[in-house]
């Protein structure tokens, strides 16, 4: 989390509500099970302090009875009430912590699912034979063909959908660029040390740990308390760092692995620093993303697109940060995959043509005045969103729709994700509103993507440093008449002063805002020359009275020039990748019962193969049949894998379940093949020629299984397998 209130903040898993946790979901949580088992975790924590009142007072109640000789019956009968209560209070006991353990189900869970990734290789630690590095990886085949397909799509989805203009810049990025970006001063996450080791941890995370442990293994907790820890949950990422400072003294958090004290949190700076040169003079930075490209070349995309707005630009590419303390797998690494959008609008009308077009989509929105009172996301129909207010404009509300049908149409489940608004000290000051879509996985909610209006910011801050007006224009039908502040600059005088540098000066003067242009003028008059700094020429240069004229003007205009809006949905495309890994992942029984077979249920479209082909048995027409299919299939770009091991047939339609390859053509005849579908274990047969024709249909979306299981012979389920 950067807490920092002028920069955008970074969150992840910001609290911890999950169907596998129910101590967390009353904050937030979807689902009507989760509710329930949110409401039932309060009645029960509400039953045990109850009875554990009533076996005190019991208690009391017999030693009152020993203490005054009481008769014996009389203080057998306490005992045995005692003893009951006593009972009854390990029931509730046993009832809280059954809720409470669901953590232990979803480590579990998590467990089989990283373990059949990292065994069929979608992933691996970065060096893995040298010990690896923390927050490091290493996609292997299958998890490559995954990233490409989503990549694929979302160019399909958002690129070519919009004819946004797509860029590809350096990962390494020079410094002025992220000193007028904000990032070398402010891209921070606190942090703590543990004072005699120096080790560091993010503070907001120990903070988040304990809260989450307290109200997982504390049953004795009052109700005011788990109220209290809830709350700081809920609002970890609008802490101050004194606040977060002061929490983490009050609850007595120590450093996890020695327990020492620990140090007040400060911020450290996220990004790698590096040399550009051999010569050690220029320093730069591993980009912590890609937007700041799009951002320093606008001047160039704007007349790309005819000088006309809206339009958007696009990056996908590599961004850096090195994280303090990385976990969480894939989600929380220091080299990631970003998929970047700027659409820039004109501030004064953010409509959007094509909002209709999402408007009556309704799905789990967590506005933040839900957040603040404590209640729960909800169902809200976008258009209602934005009618209201609540979503600040209609390009925000599309994009919030757009990657809504692009997360839903990967395969991420609907009811497994929300749409979260930032609260007030989270956003940016100069943001007008910011949604993440937030995925729920073994984890809890993770940000997988943001989507922020960020206003004018950005390009102010680069016209700013750099003195390249990045602007746009809009024609007047009719030219108006205004009070300008009017920059003249002297060609000439300029022109003999810097001779060759003469361009780069001028556009940087026409370039001053308004407070600089006046404050050049008031120096001028004063002391007849000042020094100004020319970012393109990386120098500063003295400018005198006889160079330039600054005054107020009326003046005929003809259009106005405004600095654009710029809204950012922002994908972490590793997050978006493992969430879908864990919600497309299931297990089931092999056909004996002996075994639990692992599945992804990956659609067509991010299937890392589409297909397998299998000769039934290990003989030379089978296989020539198989090669003729695959010859077909790869004519027609179906990515495709033939198995000609004598494995049994069973064993290997369980190995490409493990990857997830949604068909399976097997060849048992010299005629006809049977075409198998994952999920339903079920078959059809279809003539060799059209084998190919079949699966490509199937896996482009042109025909469903259900089309193609009454269109064919078939036989259901499972028959075959083993
Ligand atoms: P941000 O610029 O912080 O809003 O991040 C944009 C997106 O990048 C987030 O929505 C995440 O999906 C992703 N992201 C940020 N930090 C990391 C990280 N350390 N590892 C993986 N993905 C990240």
């Amino acid at each position: 989390m950067l807490l920092h209130q002028f920069f955008k903040l970074r969150t992840i898993a910001r609290n911890s509500q999950s169907p596998f946790s129910s101590l967390s979901i009353s904050l937030s949580s979807s689902s009507p099970m989760a509710a329930a088992a949110a409401s039932s975790e309060d009645s029960l924590r509400k039953a045990l302090a109850d009875k554990q009142s009533a076996v005190d007072a019991q208690g009391n109640a017999v030693r009152a009875l020993k203490a005054a000789s009481a008769a014996k019956p009389d203080i057998d009968a306490a005992i045995a009430a005692l003893n009951a209560l006593k009972l009854e209070k390990s029931s509730i006991e046993r009832s809280l912590q059954s809720i409470l353990s669901v953590a232990d189900t979803r480590e579990s869970f998590r467990h089989a699912v990283t373990n059949t990734l990292e065994r069929r290789f979608f992933y691996i630690p970065t060096a893995k034979i040298y010990g690896g590095v923390a927050g490091l990886y290493d996609y292997g085949p299958p998890g490559c063909d995954v990233k490409l397909n989503v990549l694929s799509f979302w160019r399909k989805h958002f690129v070519r959908e919009e004819q946004m203009l797509e860029m590809d810049c350096p990962c390494v990025t020079p410094e002025e660029v992220l000193k007028a970006s904000g990032h070398v001063e402010k891209f921070t996450d606190l942090m703590v040390k543990d004072t005699k080791t120096n080790n560091c941890f993010r503070a907001d995370h120990l903070l988040k740990d304990y809260c989450n442990e307290k109200l997982q293994k504390d049953l004795t907790l009052s109700p005011e308390k788990v109220a209290e820890l809830k709350n700081v949950l809920a609002l970890l990422d609008d802490f101050s760092p004194e606040e977060l400072g002061a929490k983490i003294k009050e609850y007595g958090i120590t450093a996890p692995d020695t327990q020492n004290p620990l140090s007040d949190p400060y911020p450290f700076n996220l990004m790698f620093q590096t040399k550009i040169g051999p010569s050690g003079l220029q320093t730069g930075y591993l980009r912590p993303e890609t937007a700041q490209g799009i951002f320093v070349n606008f001047r160039d995309l704007y007349y790309c697109n005819g000088n006309k707005l809206p339009f958007a630009a696009a990056q996908v590419g590599q961004a850096f940060r090195n994280e303090i303390a990385p976990r969480q797998g894939l989600l929380r690494v220091r080299e990631f995959t970003l998929a970047e959008i700027e659409h820039f609008v004109d501030p004064e009308d953010k409509s959007h043509p094509k909002f209709a077009e999402v408007a009556d989509l309704e799905f789990l929105m967590f506005p933040r005045e839900e957040q603040v009172s404590g209640q729960s996301a909800k169902r809200i129909r976008l258009g209602e969103a934005v009618s209201k207010g609540i979503v600040n404009n209609e390009t925000l509300g599309y994009f919030i729709g757009r990657v809504y049908l692009f997360l839903t149409r990967l395969g991420i489940d609907k009811d497994r994700l929300r749409f979260r608004q930032h609260l007030a000290n989270e956003m940016a000051h100069y943001a007008a509103d910011c949604w993440d879509a937030e995925i729920e996985c073994s984890y809890g909610w993770i940000e997988c993507v943001g989507i922020a209006d960020r206003s004018a910011y950005d390009l102010r801050a680069h016209s700013e440093k750099s003195k390249v007006a990045l602007v746009a224009q809009e024609k007047f039908l009719e030219p108006k008449e205004v009070e300008k502040l009017v920059i003249t600059p002297s060609k000439k005088e300029i022109g003999l002063a810097f001779k060759g540098e003469q361009k780069k000066v001028l556009e940087a003067l026409e370039a001053m805002r308004e407070k600089e242009a006046l404050d050049m003028k008031a120096a001028l008059e004063s002391k007849g020359e000042v020094e100004f700094e020319v970012c393109q020429l990386k120098k500063t240069v003295t400018i005198n009275k006889k160079m330039v004229t600054i005054q107020k003007e009326k003046k005929i205009e003809h259009q106005r020039v405004f600095t654009p809006s710029v809204i950012e949905p922002s994908f972490g495309i590793g997050r978006i990748i493992y969430c879908l890994y864990e919600h497309s992942f299931y297990m089931r029984p092999s056909k004996a019962g002996d075994e639990e077979l692992r599945v992804f249920r990956f659609p067509a479209l991010v299937a890392p193969i589409k297909c397998t082909v299998f000769p039934l048995v290990q003989n030379q027409t089978f296989e020539a049949v198989s090669k003729l299919i695959s010859k077909s299939l790869t004519a027609a770009d179906v990515s495709h894998k033939v198995d000609i091991t004598g494995t049994s047939i069973g064993k290997r339609y369980a190995r490409t379940d493990e990857l997830g390859v949604p068909f399976a053509i097997t060849v048992d005849s010299e005629s006809s093949v049977t075409i198998r579908e994952r999920d339903s274990k079920d078959q059809v047969r279809v003539d060799v020629e059209k084998a190919a024709s079949v699966v490509k249909e199937l896996t482009e979306g042109q025909s469903t299984w259900a089309d193609v299981w009454s269109n064919f012979p078939h036989h259901s389920s499972a028959a075959a397998e083993d």
